[in-house]
């Protein structure tokens, strides 16, 4: 049984190493998004109740959210354990499951805000197949158009340099009170993030005290 936490900013990374981990672990991996996604589509009773906010284009509250993470949390795939991608996000949400639910690990990744807007004004996508493209570490071969298919590519209106700024400072204001909040209790512990996802991947599992290589 282990149950772990990725919190970190957009761009961090924590996405692809929760996916990896998760399954080497044959835990369940639990973003917000999808959480509700699923709840929606199941027209479960708190699905529904989310629903009525998310149409209306508010925020689901936090206390709302939590319910629906519990639920999911009777689940049998989450017996032997579960990974938190992104959650909680605010300081309610951190309070609320520390009631019904004890954590193993949290752990922050942690990056220079530079090198994560670097990182997020780099990307380009294929509008046709969806191919990710990073124009410095993962260039495409003919610049500005997709290797499968010829498309021109394209940048996301979130990944210019101003909408980048503004969600890397929503996330500070929402998840700085997060990480104290575990920081008081002694459980939070950061990851330098920086690098490849192969290095990330080998400091991870050395602060998770899991072997070298899976
Ligand atoms: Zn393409």
């Amino acid at each position: 049984m282990r149950r772990i936490v990725f919190l970190g900013s957009p761009g961090a990374g924590k996405g692809t190493q929760a996916a990896a981990l998760a399954q080497e672990l044959s835990v369940a991996h639990l973003s917000t998004g999808d959480l509700l996604r699923a709840a929606v589509a199941g027209k479960t009773p708190l699905g529904t109740e989310a629903d009525g906010y998310i149409r209306k284009g508010l925020l689901v509250p936090d206390d709302l959210v939590v319910q629906i993470l519990r639920e999911r949390l009777d689940h049998p795939d989450t017996s032997d354990g579960f990974l938190l991608d992104g959650f909680p996000r605010t300081l309610a949400q951190a309070e609320l499951l520390d009631r019904f639910v004890p954590l193993d690990d949290v752990i922050a990744f942690e990056i220079p805000e530079e090198l994560l807007i670097e990182r997020l004004t780099q990307r380009r996508l294929c509008p046709v197949c969806k191919t990710v493209y990073n124009v410095v570490t993962a260039p495409p071969r003919i610049a500005g158009h997709c290797d499968r298919d010829g498309a021109a590519l394209e940048q996301r209106s979130d990944d210019l340099p101003d909408a980048v700024r503004t969600r890397i400072a929503v996330y500070h204001r929402q998840t700085e009170p997060v990480l104290k909040f575990y920081q008081d209790r002694g459980r939070l512990r950061t990851l330098d993030a920086r690098g490849t996802p192969e290095e990330v991947r080998a400091r991870l599992r050395a602060l998770l005290g899991l072997p070298a290589t899976p």
